[in-house]
């Protein structure tokens, strides 16, 4: 069994309070983990902040050169990882082989190499003549994390990455249920040399670690991913502190197919929107619009391949579909799919889930809804489980106002074989990423994040690393400067 403790001042702490966790793939225990308190939170971001001392004197080059020691490690060790992410959250070993760990690996590589963040730039200033001006961009301080347990390895890569290179140290809280890749994280940046204290990795319930994160003083910066309303109340806590906040929440993402895409390709697009992680991303496309000509045709191909995905182990690598993190995430999906029923929808198509699947793990059947209104509740409100809506619409101009009409805009897709419609149809979407003929392809280098209740700031990209930093600017004065002459004037008169 894995013993997880938390990771502060660069020791592993197995002391507090003990907890289980449990495998999603069959029920049984996969895990013991201690549980942080407030003490131990405040200890962590203590260690952080006299690590920010020398830290944030260190040169990009020798930040960098840790994270390329660590990407060495992670690369070495990329079956422990696909396994611990698949073990703890129950997506299958195929998604954490060729997707979270293989992105991972990327992303690290991304920050570790990147050229796009310079320390500082030189600027004119055009009122004075002959004066310089550096801008530069510094770090902000000890910087929290907040993650959710969808998706751990990537949250924890990238929460620390960018904080990292741009000089921050940083105290993470990984969701208490999935905490597993984000210590192995942790630890494996010790072993490239990360000093002590400039990465701290404590977790336990939102209301303690979390609320102890978001009120402390001495966060600069706080990153926060999860639910909307959880996102609301972190903002209400840390809102007295006067702390950077940047928000990462939910999302009800339209899946958009147009009457001229193409039937094949676009079905297999569909079902990799919803199905990824049995529904659990925050972007999973779970909200598939389709024009009206196009939705029997589009459906059937659907079915198709429904009917053929495999369930089972997660953890054998011909299965397709993944075990849901918690019991009571199955759950709340089953409450909403019921309600969802209640509201008028109909089952177009449920996959029955087969006698491989693990008796006593968590399941839910992927199942396509149809007949859904936007105004149903399971068509406004997250599942976050393998439950597909389908509404269709007449026009271009139809189809974005049912996408936007949601308080979420987070991630949408559009698929047709006409890219100039497809742009269009993408300039009129209010969320902060647009697919055209794909889903889920999230790149280091582009910035993501979400439009209205799905977000505030960045993550990704030199837009996301520059949130982690704070400008100063350095003024040097000239004797050619005729303005600044004049305006010292102003107070001190000549005496000649
Ligand atoms: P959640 O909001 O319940 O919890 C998120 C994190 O916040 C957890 O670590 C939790 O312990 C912590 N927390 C809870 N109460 C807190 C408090 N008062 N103060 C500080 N922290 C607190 O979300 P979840 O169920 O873990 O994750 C699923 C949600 O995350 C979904 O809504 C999903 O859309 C969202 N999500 C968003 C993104 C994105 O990039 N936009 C990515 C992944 C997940």
């Amino acid at each position: 069994m894995e013993v997880f403790g938390n990771y502060i001042d660069g020791k592993i702490d197995k002391e507090g309070e003990e907890t289980t966790l449990l495998s999603p793939i069959d029920g049984s225990e996969f895990g013991k983990l201690y549980l942080a308190d407030e003490e131990k939170t405040r200890e962590a971001i203590d260690s952080a902040e006299t690590a920010f001392r020398k830290w944030s004197r260190s040169t990009l080059k020798q930040r960098q050169e840790i994270l390329s020691k660590l990407l060495g490690l992670v690369e070495e060790k990329a079956d422990r990882y696909a396994w611990l992410e698949s073990a703890n959250t129950g997506r299958t070993i195929r998604q954490s082989t060729f997707m979270d760990v293989t992105i991972a690996i990327e992303h690290i590589r991304y920050f570790a190499t990147t050229k796009e963040f310079v320390e500082s730039r030189e600027i004119e200033h055009p009122e004075y003549p002959g004066t310089k001006g550096i801008v530069q961009y510094r770090p902000m301080g000890v910087v929290g994390g907040v993650a959710p347990w969808n998706v751990p390895l990537l949250m924890a890569v990238w929460k620390i990455m960018p904080a990292l290179l741009t000089g921050n140290t940083v105290v993470l809280k990984p969701s208490h249920y999935t905490p597993a890749t984000a210590f192995e994280l942790a630890k494996d940046l010790s072993s490239a040399g990360l000093p002590p204290g400039v990465l701290n990795v404590v977790t336990g319930e939102g209301s303690v670690v979390g609320t102890t994160l978001s009120k402390s003083e001495k966060i600069r910066a706080l990153s926060f991913t999860g639910s909307t309303s959880t996102g609301k109340r972190v903002s209400r806590e840390a809102g007295g502190t006067l702390k950077k906040m940047l928000m990462e929440l939910g999302g009800k993402s339209p899946n958009i197919v147009l009457n001229d895409a193409d039937v094949d390709k676009t079905a297999k697009g569909v079902l990799f929107g919803i199905f990824l992680h049995a529904g659990q991303l925050c972007e999973s496309g779970s909200r598939l619009l389709v024009q009206e000509d196009m939705k029997d045709k589009l459906l059937n191909r659907i079915k198709f391949y429904m009917e053929r995905m495999k369930s089972g182990n997660p953890l054998n690598m011909e299965t397709d579909i993944g075990a849901i993190t918690t019991m009571e995430q199955r759950n709340k999906i089953e409450a909403l799919y019921n309600k969802g029923l209640d509201e008028g929808a109909k089952v177009y198509f449920s996959h029955a889930l087969s006698s491989s699947v693990p008796e006593k793990g968590f399941y839910f059947p992927p199942t396509v809804l149809s007949e859904v209104s936007n105004a149903m509740e399971i068509a406004q409100e997250e599942i976050f489980g393998p439950v597909l809506t389908v509404t269709d619409f007449s026009s271009d101009e139809d189809a974005a106002e049912i996408a936007n009409n949601s308080k979420y805009g987070l991630a949408a897709g559009v698929w047709s074989a006409n890219t100039k419609r497809a742009t269009n149809l993408a300039d009129l979407i209010d969320s902060g990423t647009v697919w055209i003929n794909d889903y889920h392809m999230i790149s280091a280098a582009a910035p993501r994040g979400g439009f209205k209740e799905s977000g505030i700031g960045r993550e990704l990209g030199l837009d996301g690393i520059m949130e982690y930093t704070q400008t100063r600017h350095l003024f040097f004065g000239s004797d050619e400067n005729a303005l600044g002459e004049i305006a010292r004037g102003i107070v001190v008169a000549d005496q000649d």
